[in-house]
């Protein structure tokens, strides 16, 4: 298990808000809101960026977008949402445990900055 602060969430070593769990994955507010509804789908599994997926990891990535469609409907975005990877340096990317972003709950812009 990576040792960075997901990681450590997902060892309950540091708390969250968790919305869902599974064996794959953990759902949780995210810390910081970009938005009025801001949760971020990590795998259990240490992948650190999108980039060094692989294919073995074919069901889990699909795994996330389920999850991230179930937990945009759980938290009520009916009227649309927005899911984001950001991935290494020039994506933004702050922590190095593959995450995806749902956002919703206000009109979000595009492009993104
Ligand atoms: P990124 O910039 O794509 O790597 O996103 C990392 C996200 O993790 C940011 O939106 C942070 O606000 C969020 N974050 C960092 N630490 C925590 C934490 N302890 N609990 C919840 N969210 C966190």
């Amino acid at each position: 298990m990576s040792d960075t602060i997901f990681g450590k969430i997902i060892r309950k070593e540091i708390s969250a808000d968790i919305v869902y769990e599974d064996d794959l994955c953990l759902a949780f507010n995210d810390i910081s809101p970009q938005a009025p509804t801001h949760i971020l789908i990590i795998p259990k599994k240490a992948i650190p960026r999108l980039s060094e997926a692989t294919p073995d990891d074919h069901a889990l990535l699909g795994h996330l977008l389920i999850k991230a469609k179930e937990v945009a409907q759980q938290a009520g975005l009916s009227n649309g949402y927005r899911v984001v990877i950001n991935n290494g340096q020039d994506g933004g990317q702050t922590v190095d445990h593959l995450h995806l972003h749902i956002l919703g709950g206000r009109s979000l812009q595009w492009p993104p900055g």
